[in-house]
């Protein structure tokens, strides 16, 4: 790798964790409906305002050894765990899709997910807000990829459609209403192919996790599927046209 190159790709593991740690107040800030941007970042414990040098993402807490500094309160491991993911994640994104305008918007797509995850994993709600920042992410890659639109458009009704009419035979119970638009606006910024991909991929992990769980704990069963959607959309970003390739060379040998 060149020096050049080794900037670049530090520069966009830097933004990652800068932005990871963004990520972090949304977690904690929107289901309870705190204001994101103008309440200083405390102790949860003893109410402690952060200063500049608690706020670098990752150092301030290997630093602190994941302690408040004023009341020795042990600090969630969530912090930097989710600043590093959205480095690495920013990582991967670049280094497999390349130094190109959607890579940002890929990157940004991606932070909304961790988030989204995170939020229904703990609440079962999907901010209703996280969706239309999707939405506004898929309408740039919309009016980037103009001239193949038709996919995206398909995309927006592939999944959501078919969630929709489980909606309303169950009347809300199989299905909540947040997993329906976040497809639909996921289904928009990725197209047909790769959102149905990521719904089944979402599927066949909720499900061995889910039973996974439920052997372990005995306690409720309820199902936050959003975490699993995510996830799969995750993966069929990265690597979604060639796993489809891959099954349809598959296909075409058998
Ligand atoms: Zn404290």
């Amino acid at each position: 790798m060149n020096p050049i190159t080794f900037v670049l790709f530090l520069f966009v593991f830097l933004y990652g964790i800068v932005i990871g740690s963004f990520l972090n107040v949304l977690i904690y800030r929107l289901p309870n409906g705190e204001d994101i941007v103008l309440k200083r970042s405390h102790c949860m414990k003893c109410g402690y305002i952060l200063k500049w040098y608690d706020l670098i993402p990752i150092i301030s807490f290997l630093f602190l050894k994941g302690k408040c500094r004023n009341c020795n309160d042990k600090i969630s491991l969530q912090y930097p765990m989710i600043e590093l993911l959205n480095g690495i994640f920013y990582l991967l994104i670049f280094y497999i899709k390349g130094f190109h305008i959607t890579s940002i918007i890929y990157c940004l797509f991606v932070s909304t997910l961790i988030v989204i995850s995170i939020i229904d994993w703990n609440t079962f709600e999907i901010p209703i807000g996280l969706n239309y920042f999707i939405f506004i992410l898929s309408i740039i890659i919309f009016v980037i990829n103009i001239e193949n639109w038709i996919p995206h458009v398909i995309g927006f009704f592939a999944i959501s459609g078919f969630l929709f009419i489980i909606y309303l035979c169950s009347k809300g119970r199989a299905i909540g209403g947040g997993d329906i638009k976040l497809m639909a606006v996921c289904g928009f910024l990725l197209g047909f192919k790769l959102i149905i991909l990521s719904f089944i991929l979402g599927c066949i992990f909720g499900s061995v996790i889910h039973l996974i769980r439920m052997r372990i704990s005995n306690q409720d069963n309820r199902l936050a599927f959003g975490p699993y959607l995510c996830f799969g959309m995750f993966l069929a970003l990265l690597f979604g046209n060639q796993l489809i390739s891959w099954y349809w060379n598959l296909l075409m040998i058998s």
